[in-house]
């Protein structure tokens, strides 16, 4: 059977841009798939044309060959195109998704991915763990963290030669980055592309590898980056700090720091979203008659008044004395607990005293409350 031209095929002239020559072949493959066309032997022929035809004159190598010897310039070829007959097994899509499926295969993993193999990627995300004082994530700070990181490799600027030398198309693959596979399996013939070993998809194959990167393009280095952390942040709080992850590759945007902030414990406070809490000590004398005392709070020392007749374990609140919103507008609170110490290594005088305030109270000055668990007490052991 002899063949048709191909420009003929896909009703295009000698001179049709890749543009057009793309545009006709979607619209016949779209025409005479087999999947639109069950069990029509016709077009599965046509369709089987349309593609071969697609195939030579979408690479402009093949089809200058072609243009210049006609078909013998592209049968049997550098690049085993001979091959190509075996598309029979395709018929019923059975083995794919289906029709959308198979034209992603077509068109976007296959015949479209000579743009995608050199599309700008950016580089990876990065993440690095902070430890900041409790102070420092209430208030926020200025720190450096030390980051290991890909970058761009100064010498080659990424791409992988040494300066002054230039990458070869690769010949394994023609400067396409991939390469044709040819498979038999029970549900017939079918053709694959990978991508080359050679390139690697490149394209091209360094000659003179970077003395640098040594032919890498990226070059490890540890940097130090400076991450602003805002007030209010907390353990487990994650700070983006953008564009300083890995490099990109083909020009495309680096990745981004992320920051995860671990905060250390403090001597005396403990936190609880965006309120602190303290313990202070307060004497029995303090806590019967009353005080105002000094308790140390974020910003200094702050007065708190002590009501006569506190109750060891009673917290009062420093209203906005707590750990600023990490989006502003405001504080959280400071709780103080007192807790009343007993006296130790009392002289015998301040023990007469205390036999002598003990017998004058004899339980009746007791607030209610505790009073009442006295008498629970009694009652349990005296019945
Ligand atoms: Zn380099
Ligand atoms: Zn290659």
């Amino acid at each position: 059977m002899s063949k048709r031209d191909y420009y003929e095929v896909l009703g295009v002239s000698r001179n049709a841009s890749q543009e057009e020559i793309k545009k006709a072949y979607r619209r016949l493959a779209r025409k005479y798939h087999p999947d639109v066309n069950p069990g029509d032997k016709e077009a599965e022929a046509k369709f089987k044309e349309v593609k071969e035809a697609y195939e030579v004159l979408s690479d402009p190598e093949k089809r200058a060959r072609y243009d210049q010897f006609g078909h013998a310039g592209t049968e049997g070829g550098a690049n085993g195109f001979g091959g190509f007959g075996g598309f029979e097994g395709f018929g019923g899509g059975a083995d794919f998704g289906g029709f959308d499926d198979i034209f992603d295969m077509f068109f976007g993993r296959g015949f479209g991915t000579r743009s995608r193999r050199k599309a700008p990627q950016k580089g990876a995300d990065l993440e690095v763990e902070m430890e900041i004082s409790f102070e420092e994530a209430a208030f926020g700070t200025e720190k450096d963290v030390e980051v290991p990181r890909r970058e761009t490799c100064p010498a080659c600027h990424g791409s992988g030669a040494e300066p002054g030398t230039t990458p070869l198309r690769c010949k394994a693959c023609n400067g396409t980055g991939q390469i044709r596979v040819s498979q038999q399996t029970p549900f017939g013939h079918f053709e694959s592309i990978r991508t080359c070993h050679q390139c690697h998809g490149q394209g091209t194959v360094i000659t003179t590898p970077c003395r640098r990167c040594g032919g890498e393009g990226q070059i490890r280095r540890t940097r130090k980056i400076q991450v602003k952390i805002p007030p209010g942040v907390d353990t487990g709080n994650r700070l983006r700090v953008a564009g300083e992850g890995e490099a990109g590759v083909y020009g495309g945007p680096p990745g981004d720091l992320y920051v995860y902030i671990k905060v250390k414990p403090h001597e005396i406070f403990t936190r609880d979203g965006y309120d602190i809490y303290c313990e202070v000590p307060i004497s029995f004398a303090q806590a019967a008659l009353g005080d105002e005392i000094e308790v140390p709070t974020l910003n200094g020392k702050a007065k708190l008044k002590i009501p006569e007749g506190t109750q060891s374990g009673t917290t009062f609140r420093l209203k906005g004395r707590g750990i600023p919103y990490v989006r502003g507008g405001g504080r959280g609170d400071q709780h103080v607990k007192v807790q009343v110490v007993t006296p130790v290594n009392l002289t015998e005088k301040q023990k007469e005293l205390l036999r002598q305030l003990e017998a004058s109270l004899s339980g009746k000055n007791l607030q209610g409350r505790e009073r009442g668990f006295f008498e629970k007490v009694r009652d349990a052991f005296m019945g």
